[in-house]
């Protein structure tokens, strides 16, 4: 009998080298005995996104995470999108159908369920103003949160960003009940990630709990001291799990096996 087709599935990023989403949902297939279907990594430089989406169907994807810097654009390049995803006017899953891309964004529901404390009613800070924070903004304000503070590098942006989805934006950091960074800031050296924030250290005992979109080889330097000092921490890692679980259920239709998800995640990053 002729093997099935490889049915592809990647994560179109750049850069995205440090992806964990392959060993991720590379666990996740071969957990729900989907052997015949891969996920890989796509680094695509924004000049070629449009056209790289445009024939990934062809070639066997049946869908694609999207990450830093293509989330926007993404979902301009979509046929079709979810509700959350056109509020948040970002996306980070695209699935191919008979009809072109639809896109959909699951960071969103992936913070709320990670979330150690309750939402509505909660003041939050989120820090950064790219595709995670349109995200966190748009599900925390959706959630019920009573008031979400914009804190970005680039003033502007938080300010265009709040205006856009009803949060506040602010110069300097104050004590919130849920912190959430959203920014690049220690995407290369996550142990660095103060330098460039509104917080030291210390603040961190200033908020109800913290949660750090940012992941990488080690606990980045806010969750870190978030758990020194007793402060209940969400890292990256477990909201790439959250949001990739919900990504492999569109993509496949099989619930995700989240435990051989977390698994991988917390597994050193193959060379080849
Ligand atoms: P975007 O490129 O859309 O936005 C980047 C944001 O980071 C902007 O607010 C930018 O500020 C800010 N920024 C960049 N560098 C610095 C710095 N050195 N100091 C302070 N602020 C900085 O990226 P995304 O929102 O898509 O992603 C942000 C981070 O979240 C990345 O590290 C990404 O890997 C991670 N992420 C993790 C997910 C997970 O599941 N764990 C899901 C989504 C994202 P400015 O406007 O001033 O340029």
């Amino acid at each position: 009998m002729a093997r099935p087709a490889t049915i592809r599935l990647g994560v179109i990023g750049w850069p995205v080298a440090h992806s964990r989403s392959p060993a991720i949902h590379n666990a996740a297939l071969d957990g729900v005995g989907l052997a015949h279907w891969r996920y890989q990594l796509l680094p695509v430089p924004p000049a070629l996104l449009a056209e790289t989406v445009a024939a990934l169907p062809a070639v066997g994807f049946r869908g694609v995470n999207v990450t830093i810097p293509h989330k926007r654009p993404a979902l301009a390049l979509a046929k079709a999108a979810t509700p959350r995803a056109r509020a948040i006017g970002a996306a980070n899953t695209l699935v191919f159908g008979e009809h072109g891309a639809e896109a959909d964004n699951t960071d969103a529901p992936a913070l709320i369920a990670q979330l150690p404390v309750e939402v509505p009613g909660a003041v939050v800070l989120v820090l950064g103003a790219g595709g995670s924070a349109r995200a966190a903004a748009w599900a925390l304000l959706d959630a019920g949160a009573a008031e979400v503070r914009i804190w970005n590098r680039t003033p502007e942006r938080a300010a265009a960003l709040a205006a856009e989805l009803g949060g506040t934006p602010v110069r300097a950091a104050q004590p919130a009940d849920i912190l959430v960074n959203c920014t690049a800031a220690g995407l290369e050296e996550p142990q660095r990630s103060f330098v460039e924030l509104p917080i030291q250290e210390q603040d961190v005992s200033s908020y109800g709990c913290v949660v750090d979109f940012v992941y990488g080889a080690d606990e980045t330097a806010l969750v870190r001291a978030a758990r020194a000092r007793g402060i209940p921490a969400t890292d990256g890692l477990e909201l790439l799990v959250a949001q990739g679980a919900l990504s492999f259920e569109r993509f496949t239709g099989r619930p995700a096996p989240i435990e051989a998800m977390r698994a991988a995640a917390g597994a050193p990053v193959s060379s080849s």
